[in-house]
């Protein structure tokens, strides 16, 4: 059976955030594709050691190239640590993300305890 492929996204006040869980969840993730947003890879790869695919920087088109890529059925899961806190220049680019992602039904993890249940399941 084909890779499933799990995208990473965090804004920057949740960089460290993903990357724990990453570190964490890091052999189970080793069993997907990875790929993400441009500074997310960089340092969930250099954390884990695991390959991830890098799209360009959110705030410069990233989350974009993302959403592209679940319209065409090839992100199977997204992983996504927005920051509730803080607004971000890319804002509309997060919301069709978010969106996009509801109408073709993938899941979308926006924080860690649902990460850990997206991960763990058995459905994946
Ligand atoms: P980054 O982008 O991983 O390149 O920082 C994330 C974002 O801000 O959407």
């Amino acid at each position: 059976m084909k890779k499933k492929t799990i995208a990473l996204i965090a804004h920057d006040n949740k960089k460290h955030e993903i990357i724990q869980w990453a570190i964490t969840n890091k052999e189970t993730l080793s069993k997907f594709d990875l790929c993400g947003t441009g500074t997310t890879a960089k340092l969930v790869s250099e954390a884990t050691g695991l390959e991830v695919k890098r799209y360009l920087s959110g705030p410069l088109g990233g989350d974009q190239q993302i959403g592209a890529k679940v319209a065409e059925g090839k992100i199977d899961i997204v992983i996504f640590f927005w920051d509730p806190l803080q607004t971000q220049p890319h804002d509309p680019d997060v919301k069709a993300l978010l969106r996009i992602a509801v109408v073709y039904d993938i899941p979308i993890a926006t924080n860690k305890a649902t990460a850990d249940y997206v991960i763990h399941s058995k459905l994946i």
